[in-house]
């Protein structure tokens, strides 16, 4: 509950005890002087030797198949914007511990001094021999594009860039089941869309991939909408540029709308603007923590409305903790050389589907309800869901294999699914 976080219980939270959210724990016996000779020289000496001959064997007498590094350099931290490298490190540990309690992975937070492409590239190549997979975090608009896909081309180990794809994925599962509730087809949609960063830009194109159409998509960002009549976009916005209007305002564009993806400011659509879209709106209203129309707003402007936040007070949270722990589990266990989109668009389908089927009491608990079901107010599964990780892990893992991808594929999937439960 966000707005019942008080500033000196999360200051608290961080500082007691041990400061940070997380430590390094061994995970063989080092009891006895032997195991200490084993875990370090001379023993270490044969993996080390093991290693030389065959690199392979890394992941066989190392941790790096089951290590993550979370990287930012803290251009974008959450809605704090350019906060810098070390006050991005308590949302990098945070990372790191939902990666561990969610699936397992262990994560190495690495916070850098290096705000040019090159450079953080550079960085990152380095230490490729260390990671199983990479976490990018928080890094700017355009320069995170660039740096994924570099990174993506030039390295042999999964990389997402998390504030670009998990969005997409979550919210792609929440577009494909709002549509489903009300009988819409997603080639057939209008979209309106308030913002054109980094989480915009990457839910737009995972839409096209579902289907959608970039003729139905109006797209706008601080000045206003993108159009191709401007001269002041990069790439990424010029795919979604149409011939429009340069005074088309975010109002106008409402008009019979049947989407609207917010991913920009808090308050910059009204009631007003909500009543104007077709029957059954489906409204989500993801900037944090402010959403772009207050939740009681609009669902006091529309009956019909499907509507969906980041936050976690109200129904439909879109947030990519059901993304990132399983799509990494995936993409590990089967030692994927990257996450494709057929990776992502599996991951989309299976929370897509767990949706639809009966909510354990377990998770009715939890969140305090005695009945959630798939509907209006519930378009997505919730984050402690422990269903989660046996579906989309496996749904990721299998897409690698079938898109050639995987480097050690999976033959039994029973005994992999058990593992999971473990
Ligand atoms: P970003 O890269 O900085 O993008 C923000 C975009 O919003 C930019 O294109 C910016 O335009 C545009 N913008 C700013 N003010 C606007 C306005 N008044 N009207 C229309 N567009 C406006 O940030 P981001 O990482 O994509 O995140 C955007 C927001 O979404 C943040 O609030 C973030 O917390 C939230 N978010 C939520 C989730 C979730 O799961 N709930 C996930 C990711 C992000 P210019 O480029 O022209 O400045
Ligand atoms: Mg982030």
């Amino acid at each position: 509950m966000a707005n019942l976080i008080r500033k000196e219980d999360a200051l608290e939270y961080h500082e007691k005890g041990r400061p940070g959210k997380i430590e390094v724990i061994p995970t063989k016996e080092t009891k006895t002087q032997r195991d200490l000779a084993l875990a370090y020289s001379p023993g270490v000496a044969e993996p080390c030797m093991e290693i030389y001959r065959n690199p392979e064997d890394v992941f066989r007498y190392t941790a790096k198949g089951n290590l993550v590094a979370v990287i930012s350099n803290g251009t974008a931290v959450l809605g704090l914007g350019n906060i810098g490298p070390e006050a991005s490190k308590p949302v990098m540990e945070g990372k790191g511990l939902l990666f561990k309690i969610f699936a397992d992975i262990d994560v190495f937070d690495i916070e850098l001094n290096a705000l040019g492409i090159d450079e953080f590239v550079n960085v990152v190549k380095a230490m490729e021999p260390t990671f199983g997979g990479i976490n990018l975090e928080d890094i700017k608009a355009p320069e995170c594009f660039e740096i994924e896909t570099r990174l993506k081309k030039e390295l042999k180990i999964p990389i997402m860039h998390d504030d670009q794809h998990g969005t997409a994925i979550i919210s792609g599962a929440a577009l494909l089941n709002a549509l489903d509730i009300v009988g819409k087809k997603i080639e057939e949609v209008k979209f309106v869309i308030s913002g054109a960063g980094a989480s915009a830009i990457s839910c737009c194109k995972i839409y096209l991939a579902l289907g959608a159409k970039v003729e139905n998509m109006t797209m706008f960002d601080v000045n206003g909408v993108i159009s191709t009549r401007r001269d002041d976009l990069d790439d990424h916005r010029k795919i979604f540029a149409r011939d429009l209007d340069l005074s088309l305002k975010v109002a106008d564009a409402m008009q019979d709308a049947d989407v609207f993806l917010g991913l920009s400011v808090g308050n910059v659509v009204t009631g007003d603007m909500v009543k104007k879209m077709a029957k059954d709106p489906i409204v989500f209203a993801l900037a944090n923590p402010n959403p772009e129309i207050p939740y009681d707003e609009a669902i006091a402007a529309r009956k019909d409305i499907i509507l969906a936040t980041g936050r976690s007070d109200y129904p439909n949270q879109v947030n990519n903790v059901l993304g990132f722990p399983y799509i990494f589990r995936g993409a590990l266990d089967v030692r994927a050389t990257t996450i494709n989109e057929a990776m992502k668009l599996a991951a989309v389908k299976a929370l897509a589907e767990l949706t639809k089927e009966p909510v354990p009491d377990i998770v009715n608990v939890a969140y305090n309800e005695k009945s959630l079901h798939y509907g209006p107010t519930y378009i997505i599964p919730k984050p402690i869901d422990p269903r989660l990780l046996v579906r989309v892990a496996p749904a990721v893992a299998k897409a690698a294999m079938d898109s050639g991808v995987a480097q050690k594929p999976i033959t039994d999937w029973d005994a992999y699914e058990s593992e999971l439960y473990r």
